[in-house]
This record gives structure tokens, C-alpha cells and sequence, in this order.
């Protein structure tokens, strides 16, 4: 499978840990897909539209032979399958899938825009991916994604989440 892509998983409605592994679960059965890495999981305070509830998010990377729209596609429909439904823009969803990175490619069609408008200003995007790859660096970049860090004002809301005994506990994260 040729190509590398990253995908951001993000939830805030219901089972939000069951709607991200029910994703990377069906990301996975199809045959032209394979996962090759997962970030940890963040639990991040919304940005845009603030009045909803805490969202989970994560990155996981895969291998593909799908393009980039059949991938889209795929994705649409797990969030379709997963009960998505779409009411407000930014506003809360049980499971949210865009495609961050897609091999070295830079895409810029109506239905899909790569790499993901505003990823790199984004701490719960940015952090699970230097995750899986510390030194990433954009197609539509110089610097190494690493340094738009240093100028992200809502880092202090994406901390790593965990569950213990059926309690939500936090790390602390390392800069
Ligand atoms: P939303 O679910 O609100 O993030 O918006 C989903 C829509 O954004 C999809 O129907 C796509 O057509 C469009 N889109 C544009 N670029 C991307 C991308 N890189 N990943 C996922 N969806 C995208």
C-alpha cells in the first residue's frame, strides 16, 4: 500500500472512547487500509464553538492504496455508520474524521483540502501527531511542525487522557 496518510479522530458526544476505537476498528477492516500507528488519546477544551462538552481527540497514521477522495469517502461513512449527525458547524458530534496528511500531497478541490486547513494551529492536532513523528514536517512548510507550538495559544486545554478503574485521570504533558 503506497500511500502514508494521518487522520485526526475526535468526539465529545456519548461513548467518546468507544466512538474513537469503534473508528480505528473499522478504519482498519478495510482491506485497502492498514494502521500502522496511534497516538495517545487528548481530552481538549472546544475551540470555536465553546458551550459543548470536552472533546477526545487522537491521530493515528495508515497505510493506503485508496486516493485521497476514496479515503474521504471511507471516512465519511464510518462517521455516517458511527451516528454523525450534522446540526452546528464546529459544534458537538460523536465522531469527527479529517484527513491531515496524505502522503506529500497538497490537495485543494471543493470537497477536500489537505493538508487540513488549520492543523498546524491546532495544539490537539499537532501534539498527537509529533507524537507519532516528532520531526513532520508539512508539504506547505519549512519549519518542522514542531515549531508552530511555541506560538499555539490553546495548548493549556489538551491534556492526555487515560482511564483507570472507570476514572478519567490526566498526565501531565512533556514539552
Ligand atoms: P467537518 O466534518 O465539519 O470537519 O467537515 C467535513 C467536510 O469537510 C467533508 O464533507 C469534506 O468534504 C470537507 N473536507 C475538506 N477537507 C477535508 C479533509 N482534509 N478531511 C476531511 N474532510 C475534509
Amino acid at each position: 500500500m503506497e500511500n502514508k496518510a494521518y487522520i485526526a479522530l475526535g468526539s465529545n458526544m456519548g461513548d467518546r472512547f468507544g466512538y474513537l476505537t469503534q473508528a480505528i476498528i473499522l478504519l482498519e477492516s478495510h482491506e485497502n487500509i492498514a494502521v500502522e500507528n496511534t497516538s495517545s488519546i487528548y481530552e481538549t477544551d472546544p475551540v470555536g464553538f465553546t458551550d459543548q462538552d470536552q472533546f477526545l481527540n487522537m491521530a493515528i497514521q495508515v497505510r493506503t492504496s485508496l486516493g485521497p477522495v476514496e479515503l474521504l469517502d471511507t471516512c465519511l461513512e464510518i462517521e455516517l455508520k458511527l451516528g454523525r449527525k450534522r446540526e452546528i458547524k464546529w459544534g458537538p458530534r460523536t465522531l469527527d474524521l479529517d484527513i491531515l496528511l496524505f502522503s506529500h500531497e497538497n490537495i485543494e478541490t471543493e470537497k477536500l483540502t489537505i493538508p487540513h486547513p488549520r492543523m498546524s494551529e491546532r495544539a490537539f492536532v499537532i501534539l498527537p501527531l509529533l507524537e507519532m513523528d516528532p520531526n513532520l514536517t508539512l508539504p506547505n512548510m519549512k519549519e518542522p511542525l514542531k515549531n508552530c507550538l511555541l506560538s499555539i495559544p490553546d495548548r493549556e486545554g489538551v491534556r492526555i487522557w487515560k482511564q483507570k478503574n472507570g476514572e478519567d485521570v490526566f498526565a501531565l504533558i512533556e514539552s
